[in-house]
């Protein structure tokens, strides 16, 4: 098992939508372990294969509520979510952060129910009828699986801010990474 690097904005991996998984072998196993090294180390409440430079459509996540841990992975996930409530985000309690855009926090709303339907490692089916901030963190990594980051959502105003911090840490170009635990870009 290994913690491995995780891309930034602008490698085309993270651009890209994600391709199916058709089986759970050894080496699908041996790359959601790996996952599982790199988000902890990070630290990240989700990661998606296409951050670590992997086209496959799954994503793992950790999130602990006051009363529920919540820690898996999600192979192949369809996810149904409600509309985002309309106005702008509150700064304080919508604020998203992504380990692919590292160190930076921008404000959005999400939609508060989301039901997760995925496969996990022993190829059984399950379902999370999740709110709130677990809600959250499927909308965000479900869609690196359809190419799409958070920054991407963000209002005129925020895009502008990204593009500025983007091109000031030389990001938005293929090939560019992190190595959590000896980047020190996160937490
Ligand atoms: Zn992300």
């Amino acid at each position: 098992m290994a913690v491995l690097p995780i891309s930034i904005t602008g490698d085309p991996v993270l651009h890209s939508p994600a391709k199916p998984v058709d089986s759970i072998d050894g080496a699908i196993r041996e790359l959601v372990a790996n996952m599982f090294d790199t988000m902890d180390a990070a630290p990240g409440v989700g990661l998606a294969a296409p951050q670590i430079g992997v086209p496959l459509r799954i994503f793992t996540y950790s999130w602990s509520d006051d009363e529920v841990s919540w820690r898996g992975v999600a192979i192949n996930p369809e996810l149904l979510i409600t509309p985002p409530p309309v106005g702008v985000p509150n700064p304080e309690e919508e604020s998203e952060g992504c380990l692919s855009v590292p160190g930076e926090r921008f404000g959005l709303r999400r939609a508060e129910h989301a039901i997760l339907r995925a496969t996990d490692l022993e190829n059984v089916a399950y379902e999370i009828n999740a709110t709130g901030w677990l809600a959250r963190i499927f909308q965000h990594e479900f869609d690196h699986l359809c190419g799409i980051l958070y920054t991407d959502r963000l209002g005129e105003e925020d895009q502008r801010v990204v593009k500025k911090v983007t091109r000031k840490l030389g990001w938005g170009v293929p090939g560019k990474q992190w190595v959590p635990g000896v980047d020190r870009l996160e937490g």
